[in-house]
C-alpha cells in the first residue's frame, strides 16, 4: 500500500489506505462522465449554492480539518486553520462570482455578430501536492465544478487522510455523485484514466519531474494541462527598502509552512548597502523559532512533511557546502530520531557553478546574496530555470514596478508576501509550468471557449 499518513513531527503510522482497483476507477470515470452530461440542464445558480455550503462546513468545523492537515504533512496547527480558511474563501469566491465569469463574451464583425460562450469540456484528472492537500485542490475543483467540469483526484501519497477529509467536507455539502473523486491510484492508473476520453483534461501542481511526465502524458492524448510546478523565488531588497518589512516577510517565506511553499521566496538578493542589517534581522527571527510538535501552540517551527524531504533536504544542503556556499547561520548537523524537523540555516556563497544552484531547497534554508546595483539583482533573479513568483521591496514603487517588467516570472509582488489570491491569477512561466489558476483566467483553463455566429 502506497497510500500512508504518517505523523511528522514522531514518524507514526497513523493509517493506510489500500490502493483503487480498475473497477472503482472506471466507477468514478462513469459517474464523473453523468455529472458532466446532467451539470448541462443545471443552473450554475445550484452550483454556486453548493459551493457556499462547502465553504461553510469549512468554516464551521475548521479545527476538525486543520488537525488532520498537520498529522498528515505537519504543518504547524495555526497554521492549517489559516489554509482551512483560506480554502473556504476559495470556494466562496467562486459561489459569489462563477456566473459572472463565465459571461459570454460579444464580438462585432461586418454584419455579423459573434460571441463565445463557455461551456464545460469533461472530467479533470487533478493531480496535487501535499503541501498545501486543501487549499490546492480547491484551487481546480471550485472553478471546474462551477462550469460543470467533475474533478478525479490523485493526491500526495503522504496526505491520504486529508484527502479524504477532503471529500467528506463536499459531500456532506450534498455536492452531487460524481462531481469529485478522490482516488488512491497508482501513477500507471493516472495515465489510464488521462488516456480515457470522458477525462479532457489534466491539471498538476507538484514537481518539475512529476510535470514533465504528465504534460508528456497529457499532451499523447491531445488533452489540455496545466502545469504548477515548482521555482526558485527571489526576493529582492533595495537599498531603499523598508528593512523591518522585508526581514518580516522574509521569514515568512522561509518558515511559514516549514519553508515547503512553492511562492515562497527561497533566494534572497540584497543590495550591499543593507545587506548586514538584513541578515542581522533575519537571522535574530530565526533564533527565536522553536522546533516540535506543530499541535503545540508553543511551536514555531514545523517539521518537514517527510522523513524522506528531510533526508532530501540535508543531503542538497550538504551537497550545496561541498560546492562552495557557507551556512552563516545555524547547525547543519543536527538530525536524529523518527521525525522530520529540520533546523533553519542561512547560507551564502550559492554561485552558478555550485551543484545546488537553481535547485529547489523545500525547507528552513534561506539563501543569501548581496549585490551592488538593482541590475545585478535582476541579472541574477533571472539566471534561473524557473519562473514562478518573485517579491521586490523597495519605498519608491515606481523604481520596483519597473523592476517587475524585468523578472522573467508569472508573478511579482512589491513590498508583500508573494501568495495566492482568489481574485487573481496564479502561475509561473520557465519550468515553473504554464497556465493559470484562480480568477477569470483560471476558470476559463478548461472551458470550452465556443464561438457562435449569428446575424
Ligand atoms: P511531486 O513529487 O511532483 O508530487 C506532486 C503530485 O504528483 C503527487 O500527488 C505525486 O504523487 C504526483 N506524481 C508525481 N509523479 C507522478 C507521475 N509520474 N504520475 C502521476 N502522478 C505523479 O511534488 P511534491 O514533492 O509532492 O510537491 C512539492 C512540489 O510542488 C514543489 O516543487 C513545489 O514547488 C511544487 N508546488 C507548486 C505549486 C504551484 O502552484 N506552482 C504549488 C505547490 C507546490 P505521489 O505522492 O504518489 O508521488
Amino acid at each position: 500500500m502506497t497510500y500512508k499518513a504518517i505523523n511528522p513531527f514522531d514518524g507514526k503510522l497513523i493509517r493506510e489506505f489500500p490502493n483503487a482497483t480498475d473497477l472503482e476507477v472506471e466507477r468514478a470515470l462513469e459517474n464523473a462522465h453523468e455529472f458532466y452530461m446532467d451539470a448541462k440542464h443545471q443552473p450554475i445558480l445550484e452550483r454556486e449554492k453548493n459551493l457556499k455550503k462547502i465553504a461553510d462546513e469549512l468554516r464551521v468545523n475548521t479545527d476538525y480539518y486543520a488537525k488532520i492537515l498537520t498529522l498528515n504533512m505537519g504543518k504547524l496547527f495555526e497554521e492549517s486553520q489559516q489554509e482551512v480558511i483560506k480554502t473556504a474563501e476559495f470556494a466562496e469566491y467562486y459561489a459569489q462570482n462563477g456566473d459572472s465569469l463565465l459571461k459570454n463574451q460579444p464580438y462585432e464583425i461586418d454584419n455579423n455578430y459573434a460571441y463565445v460562450e463557455y461551456d464545460s469540456i469533461g472530467a479533470i484528472m487533478a493531480v496535487e501536492p501535499w503541501n498545501f492537500p486543501f487549499m490546492q485542490v480547491m484551487r481546480v475543483f471550485a472553478p471546474n465544478y462551477i462550469i460543470g467540469n467533475p474533478t478525479i483526484l490523485k493526491h500526495a501519497s503522504i496526505v491520504p487522510e486529508a484527502a479524504q477529509a477532503f471529500e467528506e467536507a463536499l459531500i456532506k455539502a450534498d455536492l452531487p455523485i460524481g462531481a469529485f473523486k478522490n482516488l488512491f491510484i497508482s501513477y500507471d492508473q493516472v495515465n489510464r484514466i488521462i488516456a480515457d476520453p470522458r477525462v479532457q483534461g489534466v491539471a498538476l501542481t507538484g514537481s518539475e519531474r512529476a510535470g514533465m511526465t504528465l504534460a508528456a502524458e497529457a499532451g499523447r492524448n491531445l488533452k489540455k494541462s496545466t502545469m504548477e510546478l515548482g521555482g526558485t523565488d527571489v526576493l529582492i531588497v533595495l537599498d531603499d527598502a523598508d528593512l523591518k518589512l522585508a526581514i518580516k516577510n522574509a521569514i515568512s517565506a522561509r518558515l511559514g509552512n516549514a519553508g515547503q511553499a512553492c511562492t515562497s521566496a527561497k533566494r534572497f538578493i540584497v543590495n550591499q548597502k543593507v545587506y548586514n542589517d538584513f541578515i542581522e534581522g533575519i537571522s535574530a527571527e530565526f533564533a527565536k523559532r522553536r522546533i516540535g510538535d506543530p499541535l503545540d501552540l508553543n511551536t514555531t517551527l514545523a517539521p518537514l512533511s517527510s522523513k524522506s524531504a528531510q533526508e532530501k533536504l540535508k543531503k542538497q544542503v550538504d551537497d550545496a557546502i561541498s560546492g562552495g556556499s557557507k551556512v552563516i547561520w545555524g547547525d547543519n548537523n543536527k538530525i536524529s530520531g523518527p521525525g522530520a524537523s529540520f533546523n533553519p540555516l542561512i547560507i551564502s556563497g550559492m554561485t552558478p557553478d555550485n551543484p545546488m544552484y537553481d535547485q529547489e531547497l523545500f525547507g528552513p534554508v534561506a539563501q543569501v546574496l548581496s549585490v551592488k546595483d538593482d541590475i545585478e539583482a535582476i541579472k541574477i533573479a533571472n539566471y534561473s530555470n524557473y519562473g514562478l513568483g518573485g517579491a521586490i521591496y523597495s519605498t519608491d514603487v515606481e523604481r520596483a514596478q519597473s523592476l517587475a517588467r524585468h523578472i522573467e516570472t508569472g508573478m511579482v509582488a512589491i513590498n508583500q508576501v508573494m501568495t495566492s489570491h482568489a481574485e487573481i491569477p496564479f502561475g509561473g512561466v520557465k519550468k515553473s509550468g504554464y497556465g493559470r489558476e484562480l480568477s477569470d483566467l483560471g476558470i476559463k483553463e478548461f472551458a470550452n471557449a465556443k464561438t457562435i455566429l449569428y446575424k
